[in-house]
């Protein structure tokens, strides 16, 4: 679904998508996903940010396999690449 939603783009331009195992933007070269992706990420899903959600935390699997397979000892932590995959899209809670 990602990757169908990352590709509806004009012939000649490249989609911000994964490069895997790098986890980089195959068309910026940033850390994926890049402020592009995470634009388009989120005119996609709109309002359901449950359903981004659930993609990004499969995604973050992924990731993480990746990452640490690249790197075993010196991978990126936990709780950044939660916050570079999910974070960025979760739902903000409500205080009163
Ligand atoms: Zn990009």
């Amino acid at each position: 679904m990602c990757d169908q939603a990352m590709k509806e783009l004009p012939p000649g331009v490249r989609p911000h998508v994964p490069r895997r195992p790098l986890w980089l933007c195959r068309a910026c070269a940033d850390v994926w996903p890049c402020p592009t992706a995470r634009l388009k990420l989120k005119a996609v899903y709109g309002d359901d940010r449950a359903g981004l959600c659930v993609l990004l935390c499969g995604l973050l699997y992924e990731a993480i396999e990746d990452l640490h397979r690249l790197n075993p000892r010196t991978g990126p932590s936990p709780q950044g690449l939660f916050d570079r995959l999910v974070g960025w899209a979760a739902p903000r809670s409500h205080v009163d």
